[in-house]
């Protein structure tokens, strides 16, 4: 597969700025990610939604406050000084059906 790196395409996070940097935000997926966007992600986890790009913000240190488990806080104290950008499968806003039968899923689960 060939990859032309040297076009600018669309940031995938603003949907503004056009970038020729790249991200993995999980194995195989790539998304493009321009230096506005880098900056934002030293203080923001960024999740973007890999079904319908929806981009969810959440300030590093809000999140890890409220980690109740110190293992987890830990781990994301650890990504505190890293550009993390984290791709999910779906979210709220392109499966709200599926979130929620998940959701209820569980809860029935442990009797
Ligand atoms: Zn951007
Ligand atoms: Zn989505």
């Amino acid at each position: 597969m060939v990859d032309i790196n040297n076009t600018h395409k669309k940031c995938n996070i603003c949907k503004k700025e056009y970038t020729t940097i790249h991200t993995e935000v999980k194995p195989g997926e790539t998304i493009c990610v321009c230096n506005t966007c880098l900056e934002t992600a030293k203080n923001n986890f960024i999740f973007i939604c890999i079904s319908c790009g929806e981009v969810y913000l959440r300030p590093k240190k809000q999140m890890i406050e409220r980690i109740a488990d110190p293992e987890t806080k830990k781990a994301y104290m650890l990504c505190e000084d890293m550009q993390l950008i984290q791709g999910i499968d779906m979210c709220l806003h392109c499966d709200p059906a599926g979130i929620v039968e998940h959701a209820s899923n569980q809860k029935s689960a442990q009797c």
